[in-house]
């Protein structure tokens, strides 16, 4: 038989899927509507293998690469589709349109472009973010887009074309100084869009060179990718599949750890068998595979879909990591979940799961200051609140110290909280406050949940 071969659908060619005519006519619209704001592709696998027809819209997997209607306001949809779908089409009034809606869902976390970007002689080192004291994060250009496009990605706005808005390097000369004169990092995150879109003689390229004998001090090479759930035959059936795991052993060979940071989202996909055999493939290599991604609703609110995907990962070598929160940007309202529920459906979740899958660490935000985990809810002195703690944080010595915030209900990420017990702020808010919900959310969220899942080191 031959390999699959990969073949992307987008917008403009969505048509030609043999499955376009099992979508409703209102869903098309929405397809057509919504991909003019959010970028929208998927691939031959998913809509062959991921989606179950008879159920949409509310397959997981549909929602996770369709965009839907409810995406965008009413009234904004009815707005571009009157612009989207009339018979003389005005391009400038479409392109204005657009712009506006995507300025007002906050296309870049304003952290990732001022607070995380290094800077070298006063000059921002582009394709480089370096948050935390130990990982830095590296963005190859061939790697920054995706097998498909999940509809929630943070990471959206480079793959509409917001090219002010990218970040990219072509080579690591910049990155290699920067470790060179960085002893303290040990971690390189690799990550995208995805990494693994690109063939592996161009990702060694990227790799080889933090192999070098000083830069003994980088002991993890991350990177962030989907592709274990969107083209698994990256690593089982492609060209040159049996090269990459043999460049994933060239890493360990030289005594690195090879860390994949496995974007999942549902439990549907680790069922297929070329997935199973792609994580069978990678831990062959002596790499490890963790596995991680957000919360999100319409998506993955049920717990037995969580237990499952962690259960099946474990069983075939993998390591259940982290369970984020989705984050502020695109099409939030659609995807966001209380904290509460969040936290209830990660308990829920770690209940019916063995020892072995508890490795995983959540509900995580990825906020301004670090990582912040809810670790349940309690009452303290007669007050309901949220139990917190930093995993990571921009200051090393706030990590595990457990806090306090005063319980919400609607509470859907770190600055809708506010501190218990009457205290004015949090412990890490003694020398600068916290932005809060008052300042444009661009000003106050840090990068994060990466594939990029979306990353789980930004
Ligand atoms: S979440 Fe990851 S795989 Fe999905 S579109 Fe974003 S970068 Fe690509």
């Amino acid at each position: 038989m031959q390999p699959a071969k990969f073949k992307p659908y987008t917008r403009q060619t969505i048509r030609q899927a043999s499955q376009w005519d099992l979508i409703p006519q209102e869903l098309q619209e929405a397809v057509q509507v919504v991909s003019h704001v959010l970028p929208f592709r998927t691939n031959e696998y998913v809509l062959d293998q991921l989606i179950d027809w008879n159920n949409i819209p509310d397959d997981p997997i549909y929602r996770l690469v369709f965009p839907h209607r409810d995406m965008l306001p009413a009234q904004e949809y009815a707005q571009l589709r009157d612009l989207v779908l009339a018979d003389t089409r005005d391009e400038a009034a479409i392109a204005q349109l657009v712009h506006g809606i995507r300025m007002r869902m906050n296309p870049h976390p304003a952290g990732q472009m001022t607070h995380n970007v290094p800077r070298v002689n006063d000059a921002p080192l582009k394709g480089l973010q370096h948050k935390y004291k130990e990982t830095v994060l590296f963005f190859p250009s061939a790697g920054q887009t995706c097998h498909a496009y999940c509809t929630f990605c943070f990471r959206w706005p480079q793959f509409v074309g917001m090219d002010d808005m990218k970040f990219d390097a072509k080579e690591t000369t910049q990155l290699v100084s920067y470790l060179r004169a960085h002893p303290d990092v040990t971690d390189v995150l690799i990550t995208g869009g995805d990494p693994m879109i690109m063939n592996t003689r161009s990702l060694a390229e990227f790799i080889e060179p933090l192999l070098a004998p000083d830069l003994a001090h980088i002991q993890n090479i991350r990177i962030g990718t989907k592709s274990v759930a969107y083209w698994p035959q990256r690593y089982v059936s492609d060209r040159d599949a049996d090269d990459l795991l043999r460049l994933f052993e060239k890493v360990v060979a030289s005594g690195k750890n090879m860390a994949i940071m496995g974007h999942y989202n549902h439990a549907v996909e680790l069922r297929q068998d070329v997935a199973q055999q792609a994580v069978k493939r990678i831990v062959g290599t002596g790499a490890t595979l963790r596995m991680q991604g957000p919360l999100i609703r319409h998506i993955n609110e049920d717990p037995r879909s969580w237990a499952e995907l962690w259960t099946t990962g474990v069983r075939l070598g993998a390591i259940p990591y982290y369970m984020f929160v989705e984050r502020d940007t695109g099409p939030r309202e659609y995807f966001q979940l209380p904290l509460a529920r969040a936290h209830e459906i990660f308990r829920q979740a770690y209940q019916m799961v063995s020892g072995l899958s508890r490795t995983v660490r959540g509900p995580s935000m990825s906020a301004f200051p670090g990582k912040v985990v809810i670790d349940g809810v309690a009452t303290i002195g007669g007050e309901k609140v949220f139990a917190l703690q930093f995993l990571q944080a921009r200051n090393p010595d706030w990590v595990r110290k457990p806090f306090y915030a005063k319980f919400d209900p609607n509470a859907t990420w770190m600055d809708d909280l506010v501190p218990a017990f009457g205290k004015e702020r949090f412990f890490f808010e003694e020398d600068e406050p916290m932005p809060r919900k008052v300042i444009p959310l661009a000003a106050v969220r840090g990068n994060s949940h990466d594939c990029a899942v979306q990353s789980n080191a930004a």
